[in-house]
């Protein structure tokens, strides 16, 4: 197989040649943003979402982008097609550039940078989606959203690898996040709902969590199949007395939480509504009209 090819501020490079001065803001403050998209049997899923999520994370933290909403678009399908993706992952990122080592970006200065890696997706095994994931709580609460807003998807993920890091230290996945007032909001890449009594359950964003692509979809699908679907806020003791709880992410999908700080949730395996929500987004993932053809 040829060498998978990166776009890097213009041009289109092989990956071993893809890389960032060591003064730019991305790396050296985690100035920046990003996006992971998946691709569906050669068409990009919800392309125009993540756009639009992209975008408005720019805005929220100041970054002009060095091209449009259209021209990245693009990018991110002529990166598909020059890998010859037909499934896989996307990685978009945009740096603040490079500025000195100050903290101020001086407007004008720094020239944002503007990156995206297309390859595959890592998959968890039919096993994992019906045994479920471990999940610990993490000691760490997430931002608040008057520190940095979990609903931008920055390059600042300090908080979310040191809780993955916890988790991973006591043998689990993911770790289970709360806000500072003891509130469940999301885990450390990917979204959580709860089932219980036949309703479905989710943090809405404003608790402290990303408004993930796949959590929209997942709200859309339930509603559609007849569940009534909530967007409530829901504390520790409802996710450990739930009858299912499963996560969402673009890589995830959607895959059961069956154990939390070492106690069983539900049946222990994945539940029923949880394999129905996921075979239903997958059917969901392979319609034309949600997906950008590359
Ligand atoms: C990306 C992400 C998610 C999931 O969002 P998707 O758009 O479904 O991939 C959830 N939580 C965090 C913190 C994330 O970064």
């Amino acid at each position: 197989m040829s060498e998978q090819v990166v776009y890097l501020e213009g041009a289109y490079v092989p990956l071993s040649e893809a890389k960032i001065p060591v003064m730019d803001h991305g790396l050296l403050y985690g100035d920046g943003i990003f996006e992971g998209i998946r691709a569906y049997g050669g068409r990009v899923f919800r392309l125009d979402d993540h756009m639009k999520r992209f975008q408005a994370a720019a805005r929220a933290i100041n970054l002009e982008l060095p091209l449009s909403i259209e021209e990245i678009t693009s990018i991110v399908l002529e990166s598909c097609r020059r890998n010859d993706i037909v499934d896989g992952y996307v990685r978009l990122v945009c740096t603040r550039g490079a500025d000195g080592l100050g903290l101020y970006p001086k407007p004008g200065s720094a020239k944002p940078r503007l990156f995206c890696i297309a390859g595959q997706v890592a998959l968890y095994s039919d096993e994992a989606y019906k045994r479920g994931l471990k999940v610990i709580t993490s000691h760490l609460r997430r931002n608040k959203a008057t520190i940095v807003d979990p609903q931008i998807k920055s390059l600042n993920y300090l908080n979310n690898i040191l809780a993955s890091i916890e988790a991973h230290r006591y043998g689990a996945d993911e770790a289970l996040m709360l806000n500072e007032e003891g509130v469940v909001t999301e885990c450390t890449g990917d979204n959580i709902f709860i089932v219980k009594n036949g309703v479905i359950s989710t943090p809405p964003v404003w608790l402290g969590t990303l408004d993930g692509i796949t959590r929209q979809a997942v709200i859309r699908i339930a509603r559609e199949m007849g569940y009534e679907m909530n967007e409530t806020p829901f504390t520790h003791f409802n996710v450990l007395n739930a009858d299912e709880a499963f996560l969402t992410g673009t890589a995830a999908e959607i895959i059961a939480l069956t154990e939390l700080d070492g106690q069983k949730i539900g049946s222990g395996v994945a539940g029923e509504v949880t394999m129905k929500l996921l075979a239903a987004f997958r059917d969901y993932t392979k319609k034309p009209e949600n997906g950008a053809k590359i």
